[in-house]
């Protein structure tokens, strides 16, 4: 397929590395990043022009929308916008109407897996928008992932995304406050693994991405909390979900307090550039008061 692919940053770069090296002829954009192996057009919309997909990987949906604005009018009849970015669920709705309405195809289909996923072609796709679109982009997913779950129409796939990363975030608070709470209380750390991780409190964080250092399978903990998952990005998406929770009333309160505990970490105790694991040396520095 001709791929126009505009966003060529941590995530970016490597989907696009990926697809070209599967032998998809890929003209990519960036503001800013010049990835080696890739063919580089002047500007987005010369990058999405003739393209059957365009492919977006923006850090927001403001910059969405404004790129979104430049390339449908370009963009050949028929062709599929698929963006790939994490954003809130109206910027998703409101970027695949336009795109429809520009007589354009339209998915959203945020991503989970990470630098690691995007360069292994690991990633997890989670899509909105129709059947038949997402049959045309699916060997694009079977290239840079390994998983796509078409989740309903546009919208649906930040949905699902921002829904899942409120349960990491709160699921990953509530274990390094546990840890913490272990260590006051003499438990050592391996006992406690060994118990919560066959128990009642055993979950992804836990078993799979053990915040503590030494314990439990490799993790960011055991490689001095680089990330990863950054802490600042575990906060943008915990604030997706609270503006959507805003827009949809739905109470969200442990979602609110994951989303408030993430940003003082982030803005005001160093958090910035850690694992959004490094909770756990966060909560063992703290009492109570
Ligand atoms: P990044 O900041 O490394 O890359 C974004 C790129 O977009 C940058 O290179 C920037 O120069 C470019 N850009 C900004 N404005 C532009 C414009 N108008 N036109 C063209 N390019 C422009 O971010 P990233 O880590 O690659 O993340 C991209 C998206 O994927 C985000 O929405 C993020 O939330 C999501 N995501 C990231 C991860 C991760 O682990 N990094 C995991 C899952 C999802």
């Amino acid at each position: 397929m001709k791929i126009g692919f505009i966003g060529l940053g941590n995530m970016g770069a490597p989907m696009a590395a990926n697809l070209a090296k599967a032998g998809h002829d890929v003209t990519g954009f960036d503001t800013v990043a010049r990835p080696e192996g890739l063919t580089h057009a002047a500007t987005a919309a010369d990058a999405a022009r003739g393209a059957d997909v365009v492919i977006t990987m923006l850090p927001n949906g403001a910059i969405l929308r404004s790129v979104s604005a430049e390339v449908h009018p370009v963009m050949k009849p028929g062709a599929i916008h698929l963006d790939c970015s994490t954003v809130d669920v109206d910027s998703a709705r409101a970027v695949a109407e336009a795109a429809q309405a520009a007589g354009l195809g339209a998915m959203d289909a945020p991503v989970s897996g990470g630098i690691g996923g995007a360069t292994a072609g690991t990633l997890t796709f989670m899509a909105g928008g129709s059947e038949q679109d997402f049959d045309t982009v699916k060997p694009l997913f079977d290239v840079m992932g390994q998983k796509a779950v078409l989740c309903g129409p546009s919208g649906n796939g930040q949905a699902a995304k921002i829904c899942n990363n409120m349960i990491l975030g709160v699921t990953m608070i509530a274990t390094c406050e546990a840890f913490a709470l272990a260590d006051k209380l003499g438990l050592d750390r391996q006992a406690m693994f060994d118990v919560v991780s066959t128990s009642s409190g055993y979950s992804w964080t836990m078993n799979a991405y053990c915040p503590a250092p030494g314990v439990g399978p490799k993790s960011p903990a055991d490689n001095g909390y680089k990330p990863g998952f950054a802490a600042e990005l575990m906060l943008k998406d915990l604030d997706l979900s609270q503006m959507a929770a805003e827009g949809a009333d739905a109470d969200t309160p442990m979602g609110q307090l994951a989303a408030q505990i993430y940003r003082q970490f982030v803005e005001a105790e160093n958090g910035r550039g850690m694992d959004f694991s490094a909770m756990l040396p966060r909560f063992e520095k703290r009492g109570r008061g």
